[in-house]
């Protein structure tokens, strides 16, 4: 027998603070409160099918797991979503863990496309160097399929830690040069903004799901 869901909404923090960065969540699975923004949020249809929500904006109440593997599964596992939405919910993790991966790639995708329209990203191992450009890098994309060959040419660590930038793993070349209107990109810089922030966020999630116990987010101590 399905069991209704408590009707009352989470009360969103984020509505009357004016930096929504700083809302704050405890994850269903190890109960340890991170920045909201770096946990995947959940929420249930009216089907009582749980529905991950990528911009974590949508309405109703929601549920925040840490974007790991071992949490993750620990809520599936251990019915965190059920008591969270107080109601029985069917959840499947192998499913869920598919869609949550293909939903922030999606999203990881439109926003590159966006920031390429907007002139936020930069492709092209000589661009990202030249000194006009490095400055503004907030971090360098790579493609989860590049070779060992191209990595080592490429070498962006010395690079990246020189000038504090973050070199982060994303979807694939092909997927890359897609979203961007070309063809296959293995390399893209983020200028810093609004939206590089946001596929941060989504790169950062997406990575550390293929990651088993691998923490990405920083513990907000309660004391
Ligand atoms: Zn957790």
């Amino acid at each position: 027998m399905k069991m209704a869901i408590s009707p009352e909404d989470e009360h969103e923090q984020s509505e009357t603070q004016a930096d929504e960065r700083s809302a704050l969540r405890i994850c269903i699975a190890c109960r340890k409160t991170y920045e909201a923004e770096s946990l995947l949020r959940f929420v249930v249809s009216p089907s009582l099918e749980l529905v991950f929500d990528v911009k974590g904006i949508a309405p109703g109440r929601g549920a925040y797991v840490c974007a790991n593997a071992v949490c993750f599964q620990n809520a599936v596992k251990k019915r965190a979503f059920n008591r969270s939405f107080k109601g029985s919910i069917l959840v499947d993790y192998e499913n869920l863990k598919a869609s949550v991966k293909e939903r922030l790639q999606k999203s990881i995708l439109e926003n590159l496309g966006l920031a390429f329209c907007a002139g936020q990203c930069v492709v092209g191992r000589t661009k990202v160097q030249e000194d006009s450009v490095s400055d503004k890098i907030k971090a360098i994309v790579m493609a989860c399929d590049l070779s060992t060959r191209s990595l080592n040419e490429l070498d962006f660590d010395e690079f990246c830690l020189k000038k504090n930038v973050m070199l982060l793993s994303g979807p694939s070349k092909n997927l890359i040069g897609q979203s961007l209107g070309r063809s296959v990109t293995g390399v893209v810089a983020l200028l810093k903004g609004r939206i590089s922030d946001r596929i941060v966020c989504d790169l950062l999630r997406w990575q550390f799901l293929n990651n088993p116990g691998e923490q990405m987010n920083e513990e907000i101590s309660n004391g």
